[in-house]
């Protein structure tokens, strides 16, 4: 049977409250017409809400998938700010690494990166820092095509790719702790199940799928970039997991994914104290782009133990 433990709701002060009771609806949703299979092959888990303000998602020996409030407060503040940026600052320029671009202009700009901010610093200092009450914040309104709209979108998609990722361990049998190998094989399996043999990536289903994923695999490159090193320990490196999503399924050259990863990870690196060098010209197309900042992050130095 399916279970969902959502006790913690009870006292949960923050705001992303709201978007848990979707939770358990997202993971049929990322790929609606599986529904039933889904059923068929996960019959049994456990869904379990936790009010932390620590990052916590993984599964149980016993089949319990814990997420806690931080993953959505994250999740949520990073996707509000990531669209805010590529739909006001991005879209539509020729980039090239070290364009001059102004995130202090726009009002909207403004408060999406005091909010992408308090999110950094609370995944990096792990502090206990509430929702701030001045910025925008998740309502789940329905038909909400606003910029809050979309964010709430983006993190239910993208907590359903990483639940997709928990769910495949509990296929594939897996048990008794992280190795590299093992995440490999729930990435790859659940990509899959997401993907579903599907190649029409122009089609706007599947381009949303490959957004959600690439929102899902950003956040471990977001705290590499932020701590200036790729992390590797029990699970490979996140810019390999992202770049390993594009080259698997074969994403053509000037996908929407891929401009939309270079520009997230572009964000973080201009913010943190490793930006892109400079290049005088635009990239030829959205996978050279993408590309140098997988290169360029790939010299970081390797932190091979993670101290969480
Ligand atoms: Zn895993």
């Amino acid at each position: 049977m399916r279970i969902i433990d959502n006790s913690a709701l009870e006292v949960m002060a923050s705001p992303v409250k709201c978007v848990f009771p979707k939770v358990h609806l997202a993971l049929v949703n990322i790929a609606p017409e599986r529904e039933a299979q889904l059923d068929e092959l996960y019959p049994e888990f456990t869904l379990e809400y936790l009010d932390s303000h620590n990052w916590i998602l993984g599964v149980t020996d016993d089949k319990r998938i814990q997420i806690s409030s931080f993953v959505l407060e994250f999740l949520w503040a990073t996707a509000y700010a990531h669209f805010v940026f590529y739909t006001k600052i991005f879209q539509g320029k020729q980039f090239s690494a070290r364009t001059e671009v102004s995130l202090r202009d726009d009002p909207d700009v403004v408060a999406a990166m005091n909010l992408l901010q308090w999110a950094i610093q609370k995944l990096m200092n792990k502090d206990k820092s509430a929702w701030p009450d001045d910025l925008p914040k998740p309502q789940m309104i329905v038909g909400d095509t606003s910029d809050c709209g979309v964010a709430d979108e983006f993190t239910l998609g993208a907590v359903a790719c990483l639940l997709h990722h928990e769910l495949a361990h509990i296929g594939l049998k897996h048990s008794g702790g992280s190795t590299i190998e093992i995440e490999k094989d729930a990435d790859q399996e659940s990509w899959e199940w997401i993907i579903n043999n599907r190649r029409d990536f122009e089609s706007s289903d599947l381009q949303k799928r490959f957004l959600l994923l690439v929102h899902a695999y950003s956040v471990g490159i977001i705290r590499d970039v932020h701590l200036g090193k790729t992390t590797m320990s029990t699970h490979p490196r996140s810019i390999d997991r992202l770049f390993k999503l594009m080259t698997h399924f074969g994403v053509p050259e000037n996908h929407i994914s891929q401009a939309y990863a270079f520009a997230t990870i572009y964000l973080h690196l201009e913010n943190s104290s490793n930006p892109l060098p400079i290049q005088g010209e635009a990239y030829d197309s959205f996978f050279s782009s993408f590309d140098e900042v997988i290169e360029h992050i790939s010299k970081f130095p390797l932190l091979s133990k993670i101290s969480d």
